[in-house]
């Protein structure tokens, strides 16, 4: 039998609709700050990624699905939503428009990882992206409607780290003075950071080595040689926050690794998700639209996973089902009139479902109750139907005509 190829997964119609409360909850959080829809395109150019993610990441080096167009054009399926949104933003001329664009996004995305629980090659994030405004409020902005998001999807038990990456430049000069630094504490260090000094000196900070972690404690700290703008520019962001009331760490070994990030960077994970933490994140990405061929345009966003979401949320009861309408039938020969009945029913704006199985009347009525029919209508000879109030039990003959025009009346009266 054929199966859904490794690392993806089916959404069945249970699933179905936690996953709308998500889409519903983004839709109301992100639109009432003046975020609004966008949705781009499933591939693109591998050029996008190549440069908008850069040559250097996981992603681009051994994660992205690439394919070739038959036509010589090299596309990949999107890995990410910022760059493709930032391509959009240029490509439609958005810069003209009132600054800042405020965009949301909820889309699959493809990543070919080593699948685990919480990591797929298939999954869905919503993200949020604000292009063309540097202010510390756009950041803060951002980071309590994602806060806001998490606690109205019922996210348990999470935790923010906040930090920020100041400039390239700022950063190339402290990263230098980590190296050092590490270099001179060498034998100190965990077999598996020394390696990778001068690769990854961050890593350090990340490390579980009792004898490395003695080591970090005294090590410099890139929030500490911020240039004074972004210093200020973070003070500002954490005032916000505290205005806000929302609670975070600072976090300084919080890296997003590539070079066009700048300044506020942010993660929320959950204590429910084990080894795959992270919930969703984001920060400012000043150097990306340029990276683009864009004119030098600060923006800022995030992204959040759907399927970590709900696993760290709490389980919703199910929704039940409901059908205000069953059409049975006495007899086979009156299908012709039990569809146009629940085609009127649907178009008077009830839900209604009619006998498609060939069931006995017992079977009908008997499945009328599974799906939650609140009435059913059982079409009998010469025009006449019973109508059956499932709650109550009672039941008459009537009209086919009337079965409507009653359904709705009683409605009313309830
Ligand atoms: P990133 O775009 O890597 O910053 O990821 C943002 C969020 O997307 C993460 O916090 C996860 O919630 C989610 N995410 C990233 N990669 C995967 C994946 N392979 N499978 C499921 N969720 C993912």
């Amino acid at each position: 039998m054929i199966q859904a190829p490794r690392g993806t997964f089916d959404i069945l119609p249970e699933s179905a609709q936690k996953r709308k409360l998500v889409e519903a909850e983004a839709d109301r959080i992100l639109g009432a700050a003046g975020y609004r829809r966008i949705e781009t395109p499933t591939f693109e150019a591998t050029e996008l990624f190549a440069r908008g993610v850069g040559e250097a990441t996981d992603i681009v080096q051994k994660e992205m699905y690439t394919f070739d167009d038959g036509a010589g054009r090299s596309l990949t399926l999107r890995p990410e939503g910022t760059a493709p949104v930032c391509r959009a933003y240029l490509e439609h001329g958005m810069r003209k428009l009132a600054q800042p664009v405020k965009l949301w996004y909820l889309s699959s995305f493809f990543r070919a990882e080593a699948p685990q629980r919480g990591r797929y090659r298939q999954f869905w994030q919503v993200g949020a992206e604000a292009i063309g405004s540097e202010a510390p409020e756009t950041d803060a902005e951002l980071i309590v409607l994602l806060a806001d998001l998490l606690e109205a999807v019922g996210v348990r038990k999470t935790r923010l780290r906040l930090s920020s990456l100041g400039t390239p430049a700022s950063r190339a000069e402290y990263r230098e003075e980590l190296k050092a630094f590490l270099h001179e504490h060498e034998d100190e260090l965990a077999e598996d950071v020394r390696t990778r000094i001068d690769l990854n000196p961050m890593r350090a900070f990340d490390s579980g080595d009792p004898g490395t972690k003695a080591v970090m404690r005294d090590a410099p700290k890139l929030l500490d040689r911020l240039d004074p703008d972004d210093a200020e520019h973070f003070a500002r962001v954490q005032a916000l926050l505290d205005d806000a009331g929302l609670r975070y760490e600072l976090d300084p070994a919080l890296v997003r690794g590539l070079d066009y990030y700048t300044r506020t960077v942010f993660e929320f994970s959950s204590e429910e998700l084990g080894a795959q933490s992270g919930v969703g994140g984001g920060g400012r990405y000043d150097g990306l639209i340029e990276l683009l061929d864009g004119p030098s345009t600060p923006a800022s966003g995030w992204a959040a996973g759907v399927e970590r979401m709900l696993l760290a949320a709490r389980e919703l009861p199910p929704a039940p089902e409901f059908v205000d309408l069953f059409v049975a039938l006495a007899k086979q020969d009156g299908s012709r009139i039990a569809f146009e009945l629940a085609l009127e029913a649907r178009r008077a704006g009830l839900q209604a479902q009619l006998e498609l199985a060939g069931r006995s009347l017992k079977g009908q009525l008997k499945h009328a109750d599974r799906i939650g029919a609140r009435y059913v209508a059982i079409i009998g000879e010469n025009g006449v139907a019973t109508l059956k109030d499932m709650q109550s039990g009672e039941q008459h003959d009537t009209g086919v005509r009337d079965v409507i025009p009653e359904i709705l009346r009683a409605e009313r009266m309830r």
